[in-house]
């Protein structure tokens, strides 16, 4: 703070700290009482193959605000994390997205697999693997078709116990991928010893990609890591021809992103599922 300011520099820095504080403290106490009025609520987004086909999807989760309107999860993730609000929250977001992933199955869409993002404070409880556990078996969904995403940062603070976490529900069936992958700072030897089922390449080497050489070797190498390890290599955030087309051509045949389609609730999601299930009926239309 320059002296020249006669202070003014510095109570200008304290009001903007207790602008902010306060805002945080507003968030804070209406999201605790997010969940019992019903204002979460989860998105969801098609994963498809080279051919548009939807093999499922993903849970993304949205808070509708009564007075600010759909927020993203980026504005509010992390603050339920370092409040432990996270934990009801996450426990919710599995539980709803279960439960309807089950649902759509009962109605004819009987492959479909969801995938639900983790942050590591839900890992680190106590009784993770056994919340887990209880929710799939009272939803009725066979565990194979839920996938749980971790990135790296969440799993290498404390990677012992997280294998063992990890271990105990793949053994009944559910699967697990590493969100963001390319991030962090994992090795491949590292990689080896986390029970992983798929790698999902960071939107942010899927955006450049088409302008950056750099970008495509980063992709090129992860999707070799995938098929060295024997699991799969996805990508998020295809948003053009000319990037899927890339994918597709180095063996990346799981993608999700803006040019299949964005984000939405049940009803529209239905929407897509019916859709295609017409394609699939009269393919002479396509
Ligand atoms: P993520 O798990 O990597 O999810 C993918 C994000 O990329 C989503 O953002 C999705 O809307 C966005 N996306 C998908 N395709 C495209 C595309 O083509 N272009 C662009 N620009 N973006 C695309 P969203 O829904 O805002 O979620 C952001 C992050 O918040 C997620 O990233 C995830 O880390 C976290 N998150 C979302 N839901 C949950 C949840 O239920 N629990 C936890 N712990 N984290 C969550
Ligand atoms: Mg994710
Ligand atoms: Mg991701
Ligand atoms: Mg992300």
């Amino acid at each position: 703070v320059a002296k020249d300011n006669g202070g003014s520099g510095y109570r200008f820095f304290t009001e903007e700290m207790n602008r902010k504080a306060l805002h945080r403290m507003k968030m804070e106490s209406s999201l605790r009482k997010a969940l019992d009025r019903n204002e979460l609520m989860l998105y969801y987004q098609p994963l498809v193959n080279e051919d548009n086909r939807i093999l499922g999807m993903e849970a993304l989760l949205r808070w509708r605000h009564p007075e600010l309107g759909l927020i993203l999860p980026d504005d509010f993730i992390r603050i339920t994390e370092e409040t432990g609000i996270i934990v009801p929250v996450g426990r919710w977001v599995l539980q709803t997205a279960c439960v309807q992933t089950k649902r759509w199955h009962d109605m004819g869409y009987s492959d479909l697999f969801v995938a639900v993002n983790l942050s590591a404070r839900q890992i680190q409880e106590s009784d993770f693997e056994q919340m887990v556990i209880d929710i799939i078996e009272e939803s009725g969904l066979p565990p194979r078709y839920l996938k749980l995403e971790v990135t790296e940062s969440s799993v290498i603070q404390n990677p012992e116990v997280c294998i063992a976490k990890m271990k105990t529900l793949r053994a009944r069936g559910i699967t697990f991928s590493i969100d963001d992958f390319g991030t962090g700072y994992s090795s491949l030897s590292y990689l080896k010893r986390f029970p992983i089922d798929a790698l999902k390449i960071d939107r942010s080497f899927i955006s450049d990609a088409m302008n950056s050489k750099g970008d495509q070797e980063i992709i090129k190498t992860i999707i070799a890591m995938a098929r060295n390890l024997k699991i799969d290599a996805v990508a998020e955030g295809v948003e053009t021809e000319a990037q899927k087309n890339f994918l597709a051509s180095y063996g990346c045949n799981s993608m999700q992103g803006f040019l299949f389609a964005h984000p939405v609730p049940v009803d529209q999601f239905m929407n897509l599922l019916n859709r295609q299930q017409q394609r699939l009926a009269s393919p002479e239309e396509d």
